[in-house]
């Protein structure tokens, strides 16, 4: 598999560091608030990463954080008048479920900042200690760039770049900064705030450390891939490879992925531009597979503009593919078990050659949108050549391909038994709503929609009962 990697601004072939296994870091959300769907977007395309690479036969360690100490949540909770935890913990909860609509797989391990201080207290300790890092006066400890010599290597920005020419300009005084690009691992408490014991203060760590630690702690001092939004390459990962390779000695992260920005009128979706849906928002008009859909249906590091036009086609696309995988079992249930024919063969054939289309799609950094034209393709086999006197095991045999393909990318194509009894069950009792209200045209047209679906209905002495045909 090819990935393009931030860090040599190039493609490069993925090798892992040890056979079969991929060990993964994804930076989370902060959790004050429900989250949007900008927020989503990393979400879903690291989790598809991760789903095709258990599908090559990796074995995946995926950790992603939630970061539940921050100002922002300290400024919610301040408003509410609760607890800073009462409000991470609603979010991360909200999270969770947005992320089950999403199909998104829990990840590996999802560690909480505030439950690593003693961690990141250890690894500033390190830092300090190795000359790195520095105290202020005030018991602010602040890293120390001007000692990393790589400084600005992810973002590709020198350091006369970043500090805009003013690098020997000494920055003193009210932050007690060396230097202006030094940031904060450890600060003093305010008024009001949660705040932990240190060697230094009475405080709460800076943002960027808790990714060093986390990263450390659940998969070790190098990993294979460590991936977010674009937005985070500077400061936010630029930082994380300071602190880890100053603390640890070796290289944070072999692989540095980035998602570009979902956009809304070509601005980054933001809760701070104000511009931004949530996930909760597009779950009341849409189902959320669509969404998930909608994000497959570009390149990761293409930027995407969000808009109810490509809403809507990812809803047709998504049905699309369900229809024919609906068709298919409805096929399969009336089909003769016999041979396969020479033709079925060779369309089965085809099906494969498919299938290996797809994993170049997905082999060429996580091209999604390939990945689902070629499933759109396969769908086509199989509505063209599918038809009455198909044998059942051709029909199943299409039916698994789209099946599998679909689940690569995690989206749900194929109705669970027990959604659908339900559905079915619904369908029933309002066709005989139907028949009592004397309207018998759409108490006929349920009956066909459930012989669509393969259902037929019998009047009953106990009443009415169903069979698939
Ligand atoms: P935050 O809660 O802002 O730290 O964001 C959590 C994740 O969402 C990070 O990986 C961000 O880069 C990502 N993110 C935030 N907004 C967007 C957006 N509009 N498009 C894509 N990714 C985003
Ligand atoms: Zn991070």
């Amino acid at each position: 598999m090819n990935i393009y990697n931030t860090l040599t601004k190039r493609l490069e072939e993925f090798k892992p560091i040890e056979p079969d296994k991929v060990s993964m870091y994804v930076c989370g959300p902060t959790v004050y608030n429900l989250i949007h769907i900008g927020n989503a977007r990393p979400m879903i395309i690291f989790d598809t990463f991760r789903r095709y690479m258990t599908y090559r036969g990796y074995d995946v360690n995926y950790v992603s954080n939630f970061t539940d100490v921050d100002d922002k949540i300290i400024k919610a909770a301040n408003e509410e008048g609760v607890d800073s935890k009462e409000i991470s913990e609603r979010y991360i909860k909200e999270c969770k479920k947005d992320m089950e609509g999403l199909n998104v797989m829990p990840a590996t391990t999802h560690p909480k900042a505030t439950e690593e201080i003693d961690g990141m207290i250890d690894m500033i300790k390190t830092l300090i200690d190795k000359g790195h890092a520095y105290v202020a006066d005030d018991g602010t400890v602040y890293y120390r760039t001007t000692s990393f010599k790589d400084y600005g290597k992810l973002s590709h920005k020198n350091i006369e770049d970043l500090e805009g020419g003013h690098r020997d300009i000494k920055v003193t005084g009210s932050e007690g900064k060396e230097d202006m690009l030094d940031f904060v691992l450890w600060k003093p408490k305010k008024e009001g705030e949660p705040y932990w014991e240190s060697p230094w203060c009475e405080g709460r760590p800076g943002w960027h450390i808790e990714c060093s630690v986390m990263s450390k702690r659940y998969l070790g001092d190098t990993i294979d891939i460590h991936a977010g939004g674009e937005d985070l390459i500077f400061p936010h990962h630029e930082n994380e490879i300071a602190q880890s390779e100053a603390a640890n000695g070796v290289p944070f992260a072999h692989y540095w992925m980035h998602n570009a920005f979902l956009n809304i009128d070509n601005k980054k979706m933001s809760k701070s531009l104000g511009n931004f849906f949530t996930v909760r928002d597009i779950a009341a008009k849409y189902e959320l597979q669509v969404l998930r859909f909608f994000m497959l249906s570009a390149h990761y590091r293409s930027p995407l503009n969000f808009s109810d036009s490509l809403m809507e086609s990812a809803k047709a696309g998504l049905s699309r593919i369900r229809n024919c995988v609906s068709d298919l079992d409805f096929r399969a249930s009336k089909a003769e078990k016999k041979e396969l024919s020479d033709s079925e063969r060779g369309t089965l054939e085809k099906a494969l050659a498919l299938k290996e289309k797809f994993i170049a799609a997905m082999d060429d950094d996580l091209n999604t949108a390939d990945a689902i034209s070629v499933i759109f393709e396969l769908v086509k086999l199989a509505n063209t050549e599918a038809d009455e006197g198909s044998s059942y095991g051709f029909i199943m045999q299409m039916k698994d391909a789209v099946v599998e393909l679909s689940d690569v990318l995690g989206l749900i194509v194929e109705e669970a038994k027990e959604d659908l009894d339900n559905e079915i069950e619904a369908l029933i009792e309002e066709r005989q709503q139907a028949r009592k209200n004397r309207d018998f045209a759409r108490a006929d047209e349920i009956r066909d929609e459930l012989l669509k679906k393969g259902i037929v209905l019998k009047d009953t002495r106990e009443g009415v009962k169903w069979e698939r045909v």
